[in-house]
């Protein structure tokens, strides 16, 4: 028999399964469904080894589902549009749409010498027009619905990339772009909008979805919710306004000794005094440069500016000054908090610098009476109410309703909810997007184009240099249009959108790729949703995974979509470092390339490396010498297959003992399959290899047991190394094409049970013994073994055990 040749073997059957169709993913309603989906890629150009690490054990738990009787879809597609192609366009200009195509073509060539099941006729790409067609038909369908809307507001804007950013785009603490690293800054822009915001408290329940608690947390976390109460304080000068503050501890409302604006707020000019204008002026011009974040930050020196105006606290009457700081953001909350010194510790800091009053009202159990003149530092914990008029003394326990009732009793606020989430902002103002499908009449306002007229193709001359205006509006003829309403001239929304708008719904177009008159074919909706299994990256959890959820729930609404979640079940992978242990980046030059191991070790080394070298979830840094252990395995797997069997010459122990081994790793690998514990699969089947090559070399080969034995362990190893398995299955053992049509073998419980059990027997909670005893042995059997050890007699010194306990069979204990 040949060697094993991986690039010769590969090529031949990656052909042969696409002549055959063989992962054609059609609607069968006599099997269960599977729809088993990676995240897309983005046409970056180059397929990297992240891209593999997703996805090829992806592809393997599809595989093994597709062998457990599931009609699995395993689709690919490409998520075209967006800010990378466009800024490597303005790099060496090349246009953004020849540039994604290129790449596009040049990927599904990488992804094809992964061997992966894709149904490649239903391959979807954002950036045709067949395709976001339907993202604007949608967003004429969330306009329709209230759920997307326009609005003026300050806007987080990269000065590099000339555009807009979702808040879930600006990352770290200097606030700094995700694509480019450029600080952010604020600018006033107007904007379309979708109410993510209406899902808030439907986004924060998982019911029925088996998703990872950490993403579930970053979610939670992300969204804010908060329970409390909005309470309004009049203006002194100007009993008819007032200033409404949320705050999650109404029962400080008496504590409140003064309030604090953010310097936007807009209040602050009618609150501010002649004598303190010119103050208030300065401050507000520092505040404007710095960012959300140096302004939050708990480690600063606290500033701030009297207004020279009061409020009146609601709840005793008392006049408290107004101050403005940049700690209070306009963007949370309402932009204006009461203050309440005694129990907060930015007030607290901020009271003490500025000889504001401290005043206690809450007193927690087991501290000394506080005293506000005194205290070192704010006491934020709950406690029973004092000096709060008529709630003083009420316990911790009530104080919050307590509060709540007695504010809305009063009349002046009411239990309230507070959500960091903000409205997702889609507007972007550049070139390489869906245009947003909106026309703009002087005497009909805002409308969207018409059904019929969409897509609003993306022009093809345009000069997408940036200049901060959207190119299309630079575009001589694109943006004039007529109005749907009166006839009249009108012009287009020139900008683009946010490219999350498009990979909100692929996993729907993969449906029907094709299909013209809606964005899916309902037909394949029926059988094929919700995706039973998704994977890929956890940094997708506030972006992505988010709204995604939020865009299944919106169309569910508007019975375009059905059930609670796009997703049930969901996993994240880790992430290959470089073997220097950092991030790869081409700057670093610490970069695997895929391309170049699949030249020299084949794809199924290099899948089943990339799932034996770390837990999936948890990723690791790159070793080039590990997949020679892979290769090497591989190798030693053809040989035994292949080597010719001759007579068996084993004795019955050696057999058994070798179906032992064959169940038990069957079992093993079943389970990790269930479970995404992926290394220990490939390390299951290298053991049980070297069962196999010990039984062989004890003459096991030629009986019914190796053959079983091979015919288990190809199966096994088809959904890990697709290539290697057809070839020994197909060509070497004879058996009937293809080995991805096989059944997963079943386990056999009795085979793999074990004829004996060592249980560890403990003594005053210690162990001192391991008995061996027959694995269907009694609870009296092996209490009369572990009392007839040795070591035990040796303890016990003739005389009886206090008590002996038979866990189960897995622990003897006694006392002495
Ligand atoms: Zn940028
Ligand atoms: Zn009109």
């Amino acid at each position: 028999m040949s060697d094993y040749t991986p690039s010769q073997i590969e090529t031949k059957w990656q052909a042969k399964w696409e002549t055959d169709g063989l992962y054609h993913a059609d609607i069968d309603e006599k099997r269960p469904k599977f729809y088993a989906l990676t995240m897309l890629p983005y046409p970056s150009g180059d397929l990297h080894i992240g891209h593999w690490y997703a996805m090829t054990p992806s592809d393997a738990r599809a595989r093994y589902k597709r062998m457990n009787g599931f009609n699995v879809m395993f689709p690919i597609g490409f998520d075209a549009f967006g800010l990378p192609a466009e800024n490597a366009a303005i790099k060496d200009g090349i246009h953004p749409m020849k540039r994604t195509f290129a790449n596009i073509e040049r990927m599904r060539g990488q992804l094809r010498s992964m061997g992966a099941m894709w149904d490649w006729r239903r391959e979807a790409v954002s950036a045709d027009p067949g395709y976001y067609k339907w993202t604007q038909w949608f967003f004429v369908q969330l306009y329709k619905h209230g759920l997307a809307y326009r609005k003026m507001s300050p806007v987080d804007f990269c000065p590099h990339c000339n555009t807009t950013l979702a808040r879930e785009q600006v990352w770290g603490d200097d606030r700094h772009c995700e694509r480019c690293g450029t600080p952010v800054i604020k600018k006033d822009l107007d904007q379309w909008f979708f109410r993510i915001t209406k899902y808030a408290d439907e986004l924060l329940n998982y019911d029925g979805a088996d998703w990872p608690e950490r993403v579930k947390t970053l979610q939670t976390n992300w969204i804010g919710r908060s329970e409390g109460a909005e309470v309004r304080f009049a203006l002194a000068a100007d009993p008819a306004s007032s200033i409404t503050v949320f705050t999650t501890r109404p029962d400080t409302l008496w504590g409140a000794t003064f309030m604090v604006l953010a310097p936007e707020h807009p209040l602050v000019d009618r609150l501010t005094t002649k004598e303190q204008a010119a103050a208030v002026a300065e401050y507000k011009k520092q505040a404007a440069r710095q960012s959300d974040i140096e302004r939050e930050a708990t480690d600063k020196e606290k500033t701030g500016v009297f207004t020279g105006g009061y409020a009146v606290n609601p709840v005793n009457g008392e006049k408290i000054p107004v101050w403005i700081a940049d700690y209070v953001l306009m963007t949370y909350g309402t932009g204006a908090i009461m203050a309440v010194p005694a129990h907060d510790e930015r007030d607290f800091a901020f009271a003490r610098k500025f000889g504001l009053q401290v005043r206690v009202v809450i007193q927690p159990d087991g501290l000394e009476k506080l005293d506000g003149a005194t205290m070192p530092a704010a006491v934020p914990a709950h406690g029973t109410m004092v000096a709060s008029g008529p709630l003083s003394g009420t316990p911790a326990d009530e104080a919050l309703q307590a509060a709540i009732r007695f504010v809305e009793a009063q009349g002046f606020g009411k239990g309230a909810v507070n959500y960091k989430l903000r409205d997702w902002l889609i507007s972007r103002q550049r070139y390489w997007g869906a245009p947003i499908p909106m026309i703009h009449c002087e005497k009909d306002g805002w409308n969207p184009v018409p059904d019929e007229a969409l897509p609003v193709l993306l022009p093809e001359d345009v000069e997408w240099k940036p200049t901060g205006e959207s190119p299309l509006k630079l575009h001589p003829t694109w943006k004039n249009t007529t109005c749907p309403v009166c006839g009249g001239p009108a012009e287009r929304e020139t900008d683009t959108m946010d490219t999350f708008m498009c990979s909100s719904w692929y996993h729907l177009r993969y449906l029907s790729p094709r299909y013209d008159k809606a964005p899916f074919d309902p037909k394949e909706y029926d059988y094929w949703m919700p995706v039973d299994t998704y994977t890929g990256g956890i940094e997708h959890a506030n972006m992505h995974l988010m709204y995604t959820r939020f865009f299944h729930k919106a169309l569910r609404d508007m019975g375009v979509t059905e059930g609670p979640e796009p997703m049930m079940q969901l996993r994240n992978q880790g992430m290959v470092l470089g073997e220097d242990h950092e991030k790869m980046s081409k700057s670093r030059g610490n970069v695997i390339a895929p391309d170049l191991l699949v030249e020299r070790y084949g794809a199924d080394a290099v899948r089943a490396y990339l799932m034996f070298f770390a837990r999936w979830d948890m990723g690791a840094p790159w070793n080039s010498t590990g997949i020679d252990g892979t290769i090497r395995w591989l190798r030693r797997v053809w040989t035994l297959v292949t080597e010719p069997a001759g007579k068996p010459t084993a004795s019955p122990e050696t057999l058994k003992a070798l179906r032992r081994k064959v169940h038990q790793t069957l079992k093993r690998v079943t389970r990790d399959f269930e479970t995404f514990e992926f290394n220990t699969i490939v390390s299951g089947l290298m053991e049980l290899l070297n069962e196999m090559s010990k039984s062989r070399e004890a003459g096991a080969a030629g009986s019914p047991e190796w053959t079983e034995a091979i015919d288990i362990y190809v199966r096994m190893l088809a959904p890990v190394c697709p290539h290697i398995a057809e070839e020994l299955w197909t060509e070497v053992l004879h058996k009937p094409y293809s080995v991805h049509q096989q059944a997963w073998p079943k386990a056999d419980e009795a085979a793999a049970a074990e004829d004996e059990i060592t249980i560890p027997v403990q003594i005053n909670g210690k162990v001192r013994d391991r008995v061996v005893v027959p694995a269907d042995a009694t609870e009296e059997q092996i209490r009369a073994a572990a009392l007839a050890s040795e070591a035990v007699q040796k303890f016990l010194e003739g005389k009886a055990p206090r008590k002996v306990i038979v866990a189960q069979k897995k622990l003897v204990s006694i006392v002495l």
